[in-house]
């Protein structure tokens, strides 16, 4: 036999495909031509294979060998298809009678002396070997444990080439996955650790509930931080579907925790301000890392001393969180990944970062103008809740706990508070208050009657809010009423809203 051929996955974006590995021997000078649009990982595979092969005491066949991998237009990368590869050689040399692979996706990169490397993306490759029907997979020992995750699929791990060899030609046992899942990891940061704050602590529950992308302005030590942290914790758990997304993506990234288990919290990325363009959207060679933005989805996006980033980081931000996807151009075809994410910005008043009224800030009021100013435009804009929040005072640090909120508490409200708009909205096919348009805000059935906005249409005539501010302050109205279990926003909402969107009491 000369002919053979071993299935394997190949991603493109977090979609997976099946891909066939074809090998033909034959005869005539030694050689190996690898067709099927490879990218360079691939011609690296030629040599990668031809090393674990011999190393694992194979005969290489000195023929001429031809590897081909279909379907040819999909582009390929990274280096999950060595193993394929290894095992459609062998079996085309006729080595090894591939019967047992039959049905069987195979995914693996080879060292040198034979060993089985984890790859990245193994769990969006399992899940898409089971959607086009497959039953079992061969993985990389060290992604047995992600690979498991996907139910209807029964998972077979190996560490070396030579463990494939002897399973397929002789029957000896492949690795089991790790039984059960891992102890639950501990609960994360609770609003209930938060003092004082009430402000933060409002303008944080009415983000999660509508949605709105969240600017939280203040000295060191008013605590930006520790509110950031806590946005994931009052937001609803991932469904079964966004889970298997994010944790797609930490897979893509090989960021999955060790256990094996579905991502259900939403994630929390806080990138520091020296972040570059490819970390914050994603990048690099081979199979593209998603960045910060991405492996946000379906979470939260914290960019704490906002005005520290570069210019291009916050504007190479833009794109993705306008489309709530991420494109990143490759030489063979784009890659598309998710990023659904909600913002938090975090900003000091002041380049020095000196409490406000404090004795040594020698900062003039153009340079204050100037460092937020550095946020403006592609960022400030898209925000719908802005707010200044004082230093924390002693006795609100001393206060009990007892009396603060916890987390699970403020979810339930934020879950009926997103239910109610969802509700309302599931007609226009938006879920969230964030995503309404304005103009549906401002006409009927859904415009307020003109008393409840009296203040917000002065505000508009004087030039003190601009019309994107307008609608931005009526759609934290419609969630403000949410959270409160009303049908509808009145007066004293809009009012809040104004002072949510401003940071301006009123
Ligand atoms: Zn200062």
């Amino acid at each position: 036999m000369s002919y053979a051929k071993v299935l394997c996955v190949g991603l493109v974006g977090v979609a997976g495909h099946l891909v066939e590995v074809e090998a033909d021997l034959a005869a005539g000078l030694p050689a190996v031509v690898i067709s099927g649009l490879p990218d360079t990982a691939l011609h690296e595979a030629r040599d990668r294979v031809r090393a674990a092969v011999v190393n694992s005491g194979q005969r290489w066949p000195n023929r001429r060998i031809t590897l081909n991998l279909l379907p040819a237009t999909l582009p390929k990368f990274g280096s999950a298809f060595d193993l394929a590869i290894a095992a459609a050689l062998l079996g085309g040399s006729g080595e090894l009678p591939l019967l047992p692979l039959d049905r069987v996706v195979v995914l693996g990169e080879l060292g040198l002396d034979g060993t089985v490397r984890p790859v990245r993306g193994v769990l969006p490759m399992v899940a898409a070997a089971a959607r086009a029907g497959i039953e079992r997979v061969i993985v990389p020992a060290g992604n047995a444990a992600e690979a498991a995750v996907i139910p209807g699929v029964r998972v077979r791990a190996v560490d070396t080439l030579h463990r494939l060899v002897t399973f397929v030609r002789d029957g000896a046992p492949l690795i089991e996955p790790p039984a059960g899942e891992s102890p639950p990891i501990g609960d994360g940061p609770d609003l209930a650790d938060v003092a004082g704050q009430e402000l933060g602590r409002r303008a944080l529950e009415v983000a999660a509930a509508g949605g709105h992308h969240l600017a939280l302005l203040g000295p060191p030590g008013a605590g930006k931080t520790m509110l950031a942290e806590r946005l994931p914790s009052i937001l609803p758990e991932l469904d079964d579907e966004a889970a298997l997304e994010v944790t797609a993506l930490h897979s893509i990234a090989g960021l999955l925790p060790p256990g094996g288990r579905l991502l259900r919290r939403p994630p929390f990325q806080a990138p520091h301000h020296t972040a570059t363009v490819p970390s914050l959207v994603g990048g690099g060679s081979g199979l593209a890392r998603p960045g910060a933005v991405s492996l946000a989805h379906r979470g939260v996006l914290f960019l704490d001393e906002a005005p520290e980033f570069g210019k291009g980081a916050l504007e190479a931000l833009r794109q993705p969180l306008e489309h709530g996807r991420v494109q990143l151009a490759r030489t063979r075809g784009g890659t598309e990944y998710p990023a659904l994410t909600q913002l938090v910005l975090a900003a000091n008043p002041c380049p020095c970062a000196k409490p406000a009224g404090d004795a040594y800030c020698e900062c003039s009021p153009l340079a204050r103008r100037r460092y937020l100013g550095r946020l403006s435009g592609p960022l400030l804009d898209r925000i719908d809740v802005q707010v200044r929040l004082p230093a924390v005072r002693a006795a609100e640090l001393l206060a009990g706990a007892g009396d603060r909120e916890s987390s699970a508490v403020v979810a339930g409200r934020v879950a009926a508070a997103r239910a109610a708009g969802a509700e309302r909205w599931a007609g226009l096919g938006h879920q969230l208050n964030a995503q309404v348009p304005g103009p549906h805000l401002r006409r009927p059935p859904w415009r307020l009657p003109a008393p409840d906005t009296a203040e917000l249409r002065a505000r508009l005539d004087s030039g003190s809010l601009s019309a994107r501010g307008f609608d931005r302050v009526l759609r934290l109205a419609w969630t403000i009423a949410d959270l409160d279990g009303r049908s509808r926003p009145a007066r004293d909402d809009v009012l809040e809203a104004i002072q949510l969107r401003t940071g301006d009491a009123t």
